[in-house]
């Protein structure tokens, strides 16, 4: 039978027995009086409701439902005797003892249990809310656990099921078997794994992480969990490349760029006397060509130095004394090599020398300083004129003693002058003219320039572009061309007179073939018949056959006189003098007077001027014109002749006006022409040679003649004389 007293009394369990009509304590056991810190007689003169500390409602309520209920357990509130309070997980049930119901209460003190709950609570809201990425998983490696940070950075929602997602899911390939090998490892030594490692979310996003691994087994050393912590470093990575890429950057830098020499200074009695080297870079080993340096003392790495480049350590010194950098270039004689050196010093007595090796450099700048030395000297001493021109302002850069020489102005007034004040071109053309230069479409040109004294000189200028103090220039080099170019006008006028004098001379084998044989040939003719009659040629006849021949040798005279008047007009040429032309009309008209007078002639002259003229020639040509205009005339017609005058920009314009027969239109050309008549010697003697030797003086003169008439009225002959 069961043993309900001993089990009451005996139990380590606190137990109470309770009227089920009225709460009332009816027995306690003695966990029950320790725990309460009641002894048995106090807690039976208790009602349960004097130990919970529910309000009253509640008490009575719970009482209710524990009456009712069966095998319920409900955590209370109860206060000891000594006032303290505990958290009680109380277990009814009915029992029934000597026909009467009881509650029998089985206490246990849970207090403490709460009270390590709350602390893992606590524990649990930080691994729940913190940074890394924490996970727990089962011995069949399912998630069982992940943090809000592990859910919201791979991806996975609060409310979705995760016991589904096998531990795997969140590796990648490379992780995943990093894992598996710490996960195996940490099973056989029981030590927890830390590692980088690489996870993914479900969108396949790698992160790179430090992760922390731990596994833990139940008593019966089965594995009952595994936790991982994982912290995300891909800001640390970004940050780490960068470290490492700029760390090999500086490095290079230090071992490429300039030879670096980080040295030390050595005293003697307050003296630098000769420094040691620190640290080196490649650069600087490779520059200078010296090796393994560091420890050693420059005297001993570079012998002679102290004594041939000994102001180098004084500038070193200088730059460790005073503090402030230094830059120079200088010749080492002892290793007989051009250098720029920045030096610093970093603290005392310490400087650093960044050396560049730049003697190639130097060699070159002395060659090009030789090569521009050998230009300028050439430029100066060359025979050519030669001008160095701006080519934006036109300004004059540099010029040669040639040029000096040749526009007659110093030097220094040469180069402040522009282009401008020497080529007489408006300086729209001469902008223009050197675009051309520049552009290489023509080196080439003809210009005149102005020397200082005014002269006015032809020049040939050939122009070529370059770029001199990085501006746009044109190197020009200058001949002067103008006895070539006299010579060559003298050659083209030579050659318009000897086409002309050719033309003449065609014109005296005309005469010569046809009008001087006409008058040979009636003299000839007429001798002919006198030789043949000789006897019974009657005296009549002989007086007229000798008059035919008589006219026809006077003819021939005159034929002669005037040819010979025009061959000798070109000789007169340069006998120019000041002609007033007045005077020579006056004297005209009393060599003409009687002719005048019987041809009842009246001559006008308007105002006549004074010109630069052969007056020998002028009196020729105005004694033709005159001659002609009393010859040709109707007969018994009183003349009116008149003589005038114009002045034009370039000429003297004169005219000699009749009121004669005139000449029709179709000859007014004509007339010029050499032995060209328009009628026979019956009607108007002449020879036909007047008016081209008037044309002939007149072009002498460079001017021109023509004629202008009206057939029956008369003609007005023009004539010009270039001033
Ligand atoms: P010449 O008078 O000896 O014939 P010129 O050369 O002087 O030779 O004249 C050429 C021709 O021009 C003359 O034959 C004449 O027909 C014509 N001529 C010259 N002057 C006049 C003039 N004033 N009026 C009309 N005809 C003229």
């Amino acid at each position: 039978m069961f043993d309900f007293e001993n089990y009451f009394d005996a139990n380590p369990t606190a137990m109470l027995l309770i009227d089920e009509q009225n709460g009332k304590i009816v027995n306690a056991n003695k966990s029950a009086s320790d725990f309460y810190g009641y002894n048995t007689a106090e807690l039976c003169s208790l009602n349960i409701f004097d130990l919970s500390i529910l309000p009253l409602e509640e008490k009575i309520n719970l009482f209710d439902e524990v009456r009712k209920k069966k095998n319920a357990s409900y955590k209370l509130q109860l206060q000891l005797k000594d006032k303290s309070i505990k958290t009680v997980n109380v277990l009814p049930s009915l029992v029934k003892i000597d026909n009467s119901v009881m509650i029998l209460a089985i206490i246990q003190d849970i207090t403490n249990e709460i009270e390590n709950l709350k602390e893992l609570n606590k524990y649990f809201k930080i691994i729940d809310e913190s940074v890394a990425y924490i996970g727990i998983a089962n011995k069949e490696r399912k998630v069982t656990y992940l943090n809000k940070s592990f859910r919201k950075a791979f991806g996975i929602n609060v409310h979705e099921e995760i016991s589904k997602f096998e531990t795997s899911k969140f590796y990648s390939n490379d992780g995943a078997i990093q894992t598996r090998k710490n996960f195996e490892n940490a099973v056989l030594t029981g030590e927890p794994w830390l590692c980088e490692n690489e996870m993914k979310t479900l969108e396949g996003t790698i992160i790179p992480v430090f992760q922390s691994g731990i596994v833990v087994k139940d008593q019966n050393n089965e594995i009952d969990f595994t936790s991982i912590t994982a912290l995300n470093i891909s800001q640390i990575k970004v940050v780490e490349t960068e470290l490492k890429e700029s760390e090999k950057f500086y490095k290079s830098l230090f071992n490429h760029l300039n030879g670096f020499a980080y040295c030390k200074m050595i005293y003697n009695n307050g003296k630098a006397i000769d420094f040691e080297y620190v640290k080196v870079n490649k650069a600087y080993e490779e520059q200078t060509g010296l090796k393994n340096v560091c420890g050693k003392r420059v005297s001993e790495v570079i012998p002679g130095i102290l004594e041939k480049d000994f102001s180098l350590i004084k500038k070193y010194a200088d730059v460790v004394e005073t503090g402030i950098p230094r830059v120079f270039e200088v010749y080492l004689n002892s290793m007989k090599i051009w250098v720029n050196v920045h030096v610093i010093t970093p603290h005392a007595n310490h400087f650093i020398a960044s050396i560049e090796v730049i003697t190639e450099r130097k060699e070159r700048e002395k060659k090009i300083v030789d090569l521009s030395n050998r230009y300028k000297q050439l430029f100066e001493s060359h025979s050519s004129v030669m001008l160095l021109i701006d080519v934006d302002s036109g300004n004059i850069l540099d010029v040669n003693t040639s040029a000096v020489n040749f526009y007659g102005y110093d030097k220094e007034q040469l180069i402040k002058m522009n282009i401008a004040d020497i080529n007489t071109l408006k300086n729209e053309a001469i902008k223009q003219e050197m675009e051309l230069a520049v552009f290489e479409k023509r080196n080439y040109f003809l210009y005149k320039h102005k020397l200082a004294n005014g002269e006015l000189r032809d020049v040939e200028v050939h122009s070529i572009p370059m770029i001199i103090n990085e501006k746009e220039a044109l190197f020009t080099v200058i001949h002067d061309i103008t006895e070539r170019v006299k010579n060559e006008q003298l050659v083209n006028e030579y050659t318009v007179s000897l086409k002309k004098m050719n033309e003449d001379l065609e014109s005296f084998a005309y005469v010569a073939s046809h009008d001087l044989k006409a008058p040979l040939n009636v003299v000839n003719g007429f001798l002919g018949l006198i030789n043949s009659k000789k006897n019974s040629l009657s005296n009549e006849s002989r007086d007229e056959y000798l008059r035919y021949m008589q006219d026809a040798v006077n003819q021939m005279k005159s034929l002669i006189n005037d040819l010979l008047q025009f061959s000798k007009i070109g000789l007169n040429k340069d006998s120019l003098e000041m002609v007033d032309v007045n005077h020579l009309l006056i004297s005209i008209q009393s060599i003409l007077s009687e002719t005048i007078q019987q041809n009842k002639a009246t001559i006008t002259l308007h105002p006549l001027p004074t010109i630069l003229a052969n007056k020998t020639l002028l009196n020729e040509l105005f004694m033709n014109l005159l001659g002609n205009a009393l010859k040709y005339h109707k007969a018994e017609q009183e003349v009116v002749i008149e003589v005038g005058y114009e002045e034009t920009a370039d000429f003297h314009q004169f005219f000699v006006k009749d009121n004669g027969i005139g000449i029709a239109t179709e000859n007014l050309g004509k007339v010029f022409i050499m032995f060209k008549r328009l009628h026979p010697q019956s009607e108007f003697e002449g020879t036909g040679i007047g008016l081209s030797l008037c044309k002939r003086i007149v072009e002498t003169h460079n001017g021109k003649i023509w004629v202008e008439s009206v057939l029956g009225e008369g003609s007005t002959f023009y004539f010009t004389i270039k001033k």
